[in-house]
Parts: structure tokens; C-alpha cells; sequence
């Protein structure tokens, strides 16, 4: 436990230090920018932290008993900068990644790209291997869709994104992709986390569909430890009872878990919501929550889209969606493009 104390007097250090003592924990402190840290040491499960926030001339307190740790704000206190080629995440730009669902045709994913680049997105999305809820619905193009990911990504000048779903396909995807994405479903698949960890991939880290904020920090916590630290989580919304909605878009996710990380966090209004008429909204309340960046579904027409339609915005509406997100951070001191 760690007791951040705000310029306070002897008498209110000596306070804190005897009730962590008699409580049976070891206690020390030190002085750091007219702040006293006091870290008490030992088995904390019976400390009642908010008694410790009451006292005089304590600030807050911290418990570093998490579960997670290298992800945790206290193992780095400043915030991680993910770099994927020359967009970085976590920083003063909030980079908009976009693209289609799903990479279906040559011509339908450069028609996307073309109308992402133009309206100012940073990296490109596309899904060449589908996660779906049936084995009836479409697969993706596997690895005819990563060929053109590939080709349109050079053609348009855009780093890619692009769902992983096999540990044994990691080594190779990672050789063609920019950043590497573990979808929602794949969250707690523990062989494909120490996958990627092995690579050196920026990773976009999808919340699971009903994960816990800190189950999501644990499965962060797996890439972190197998030695990758670029990685950037995605809020794409959790199951709740509400229907009207594909999911519930937690952002409340956003400031705890800037609060609790170092890690990016960025937010995914399209699956959050699932309808276009929502994306918007809830894009901008992204970014007044916090968010260090969004990904968002276009197609070029979403009517005829293999997957995720309903939730696709036009090339015309992401390019009005944009004006208004730029002019929404600089509001915030931040840019999108
Ligand atoms: C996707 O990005 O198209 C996708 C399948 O997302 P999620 O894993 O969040 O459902
Ligand atoms: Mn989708």
C-alpha cells in the first residue's frame, strides 16, 4: 500500500506511520516534490484504505496489491506511447483508425481506404480472418484478404490492422501487418496472448464481451510479461441487459483505466453501439471521456457490407464525423489530425 501525503506536518506523518505500525505492516517514508510517500509493507488484506484517506494531510491511497502489475500505473507512472510507424497512440494526437469490417474485394477495400485517407484516418482496419457467431456467416477472405490489405495498404500509403485469431498464425501475420488485433472473443485465449507477446507487434486489445475491467488489465498483463509492451486497448463495449443496443459502450472504462494503466486506450463506437446513428455520439464522448484514439467501421456501401452493415458508417458520414472530431480536440488540447 502506498500513502500519497500533500505537504503534510510531522505531527500527521507520525499519525499514518504509527496506525500502519500498530496495524502490523512496515512502514517508511520519503519526501519527493512537496509530496511525503509512505509505503507500508506486509499483508495489507485487513487495512481499510479509506480510513487512511481520511486522515489529515493524506492525499490518496494506493493499494499496489493489484493483480496486474506491469501494466499498472504503478510500475510506470508516465504514460506509454505506442508507436505504429509514425502514429503514435497514448500521446497528443488521437489517431482515428477506419476501414470496413471486413476485407471483401480488391475494389471494395481500396474504395474504403481512398475515402478514410481522404477524410483524415491514420491506420486502416479491415478483417481478412472473422471471428462470427456462425459458422454459416462469412469467414473472411483469410489470406487472399491479407494479400489485399497488404497491396492497398501500400497503395494508399496506410499502416494495417487486422484481427489475429490463431496462436499459429501470429509469427506469420505479424510479418505482414502493422499492429495485430485480438478481438473481443479472443481476450482470455491465453496461448494467442503469449503469441503475440513473442512478437514485437504494436497489439490492439479488444475488451472481452462481458470482461471485467481488470480481467481485460490481466490479459494485458500476459502480452506485457512475454516481453511486448506495445500494446493499445480498445473499449468496444460489454453485454448488458439493454437491448436497443448491440452492446453497452463502457466509458467509464476510459478514465479508470487511464487511472489505473499506462497504457493507450482507445475506443470502438461501431461495435460499442451497433448502428451508424449512434457512432457518432458516442465518438465524440469518447473523446471527451479521455480516449487516445477510436476505430470506426465505413464501407462504401454498407447496405451490401458481408459483415457489420447496420453499424457501418458512409464515406460522406465519416468525413462530416471527422470535421466535427477535430474540431472537438482542439477543444481538448488534442488533435486527430
Ligand atoms: C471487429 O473489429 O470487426 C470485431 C470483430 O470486433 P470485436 O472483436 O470487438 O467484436
Ligand atoms: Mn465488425
Amino acid at each position: 500500500m502506498i500513502i500519497v501525503m500533500n505537504a503534510p506536518t510531522a505531527d500527521q506523518i507520525k499519525r499514518v506511520l504509527d496506525k500502519l505500525t500498530q496495524t502490523g505492516l512496515e512502514a517508511h517514508y520519503l519526501h519527493s516534490c512537496g509530496r511525503t510517500i509512505v509505503t507500508a509493507i506486509g499483508d495489507a488484506t485487513d487495512c481499510n484504505a479509506a480510513q487512511y484517506e481520511r486522515m489529515p494531510g493524506v492525499d490518496r491511497v494506493l493499494s499496489i496489491v493489484t493483480p496486474f502489475k506491469l501494466v499498472s500505473r504503478d510500475f510506470r507512472t508516465e504514460n506509454t506511447i505506442v508507436q505504429v510507424e509514425d502514429v503514435c497512440f497514448g500521446g497528443t494526437y488521437i489517431p482515428v483508425i477506419a476501414g470496413p469490417c471486413a476485407v471483401e474485394s480488391y475494389e471494395q477495400f481500396r474504395d474504403s481506404a481512398l475515402a478514410v485517407k481522404k477524410a483524415g484516418a491514420k491506420l486502416l482496419r479491415g478483417g481478412a480472418y472473422k471471428p462470427r457467431t456462425s459458422p454459416y456467416s462469412f469467414q473472411g477472405l483469410e489470406q487472399e484478404g491479407l494479400e489485399i490489405l497488404k497491396t492497398v495498404s501500400r497503395e494508399v500509403g496506410l499502416p494495417i490492422v487486422t484481427e489475429v485469431t490463431d496462436p499459429r498464425a501470429v509469427e506469420r501475420m505479424a510479418d505482414q501487418v502493422n499492429m495485430l488485433q485480438i478481438g473481443a472473443r479472443n481476450m482470455q485465449n491465453y496461448v494467442l496472448l503469449k503469441e503475440v507477446a513473442k512478437t514485437n507487434k504494436p497489439v490492439l486489445l479488444k475488451r472481452g464481451l462481458a470482461a471485467t475491467i481488470e480481467e481485460w488489465l490481466m490479459a494485458a498483463e500476459y502480452i506485457m510479461a512475454g516481453g511486448n509492451d506495445k500494446i493499445v486497448l480498445c473499449e468496444r463495449g460489454i453485454r448488458t441487459f439493454e437491448s436497443y443496443t448491440r452492446n453497452t459502450l463502457d466509458l467509464n472504462a476510459v478514465p479508470v483505466v487511464k487511472e489505473l494503466s499506462h497504457l493507450p486506450i482507445i475506443v470502438d463506437p461501431s461495435h460499442g453501439t451497433g448502428s451508424w446513428r449512434w457512432v457518432g455520439p458516442m465518438a465524440k464522448a469518447a473523446l471527451g471521456a479521455g480516449a487516445d484514439g477510436l476505430i470506426i467501421e465505413v464501407h462504401p456501401d454498407p447496405e451490401e457490407a458481408a459483415s457489420d452493415g447496420p453499424q457501418s458508417l458512409t464515406p460522406a458520414n465519416f468525413c462530416h464525423l471527422m470535421q466535427e472530431l477535430s474540431l472537438l480536440a482542439s477543444a481538448l488540447s488534442r488533435k486527430t489530425t
